[in-house]
């Protein structure tokens, strides 16, 4: 979480979380605080949901603002229309915590500009698995309803990644939507929060207290789990043998590329012909080692990816969903995300005031492995 605010505004919430939360912005719709705001719609075959920019607010009464799953992280979607700079109107969005942690990191990459936007983030509870909701989206749309009126924080039905995020809470949003028992509260996090506040004419004097101790004991447990879960990983995972074995029925579709809201290259490598080797080499292989496993390079490809994004994994599970053989691919980046990020001193998405570390990194400050990078360097430097 971000710095707590000291206090929020008490909003209504008689009509349970969605339905207060969709009066909300309408309500700020009508006094033109914004032009648009961007948000999820049913797709008409009723079993998933896509991100729409809506403009005529009467297409919010077909919104649903807190959807029950995340079938593309919403920085995909920002990223489409705020990579070329600021425009003339101002968007709102409301998305969930670890895709305001992917904005972030996008903004961090040039990819997104967040000039234009109206950040909202809420206490989340998590999202369904795509392969559950599909099987059966009414089932999936009164279990998620269940878990945002009944408060619900510990579900079993939730992602993997879901179930064991610390960070479900207050990211670096302009303002933040707080769910604590039948109160729900309004936070402004940035002074674009602050000002479209007293733009409502929206009173801030409801004490936070209570909540900010609700989600602590959360996250508590979350990290408990987390610990654990991440101590099974690990030894899932580490060494080449573990690593051979745990991504050796990856198909090599690069689904779990495509969805990752991080893979942040215009042309990626391992879809590029510079990948694809002609036959002689492919044989050349085979003869080395009595055969190769086609298509090529699976492993190269998750460890070329993991030394790519992980500093930048934000943990959202869409990878995971987007794998049609079931490897648990978001609970492996995210264990080595982790690493990752402890290395540096980083967490993915927690500021936009950060520099990403490959950005600002001294060699020195690697140790043993920085001594290699100087060495590296100067000899390159000798060969130029
Ligand atoms: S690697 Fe997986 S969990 Fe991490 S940001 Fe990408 S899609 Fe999300
Ligand atoms: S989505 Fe699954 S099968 Fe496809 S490349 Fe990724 S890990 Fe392999």
């Amino acid at each position: 979480m971000t710095e707590i605010p000291q206090k929020g505004v008490l909003l209504n919430s008689e009509k349970g979380v969605q339905d207060s939360i969709l009066a909300f912005l309408k309500s700020a719709a009508e006094k033109k605080v914004f032009d648009a705001i961007m948000m999820p719609m049913k797709v008409p075959s009723g079993d998933s949901f896509a991100w729409i920019m809506i403009k005529d607010m009467a297409w919010l009464d077909n919104a649903t603002p807190l959807a029950p799953i995340m079938p593309v992280n919403a920085a995909k979607a920002v990223k489409r229309f705020t990579r070329k700079g600021e425009g003339r109107n101002k968007v709102a969005i409301l998305i969930r915590p670890c895709e305001v942690r992917a904005c972030v990191e996008l903004t961090k990459l040039n990819q997104i500009k967040t000039e234009d936007l109206i950040i909202f983030s809420y206490d989340c509870p998590g999202a369904l698995p795509m392969q559950d909701y599909i099987k059966d989206p009414d089932w999936g749309d009164s279990e998620f309803e269940k878990l945002l009126s009944n408060n619900i924080w510990n579900s079993d039905l939730v992602k993997p990644v879901c179930k064991i995020c610390d960070k479900f809470s207050l990211p670096a949003s302009d303002l933040h939507f707080g769910r604590e028992n039948d109160r729900l509260l309004l936070m402004a996090n940035s002074k674009k929060g602050i000002d479209f506040i007293s733009e409502m004419k929206l009173e801030v004097n409801e004490e936070l207290g209570k909540w900010k101790k609700a989600i602590e004991e959360i996250t508590s447990k979350r990290l408990s789990a987390k610990e654990e879960t991440f101590k099974v990983i690990k030894n899932k995972v580490e060494g080449l043998d573990n690593l051979l074995n745990t991504f050796a029925e990856c198909i090599g579709c690069h689904n779990c590329q495509s969805a990752c809201p991080i893979c942040y290259c215009r042309q990626c490598y391992f879809d590029s012909v510079a990948s694809k080797p002609n036959s002689d080499i492919v044989l050349m292989r085979a003869e080395q080692r009595g055969g190769v496993s086609l298509p090529l390079d699976k492993l190269m490809f998750h460890t070329g990816r993991m030394a790519h994004m992980s500093l930048s994994c934000i943990s959202c599970g869409l990878c995971s969903d987007a794998c049609p053989v079931n490897i648990p691919v978001a609970k492996i980046f995210s264990y080595v995300a982790s690493e990752t990020q402890k290395t540096f001193e980083y967490t993915a998405g927690e500021s936009f005031g950060d520099a990403l570390p490959m950005k600002e990194y001294k060699p020195e400050e690697l140790g043993e492995l920085g001594n290699l990078v100087n060495s590296a360097e100067i000899q390159e430097g000798d060969h130029e």
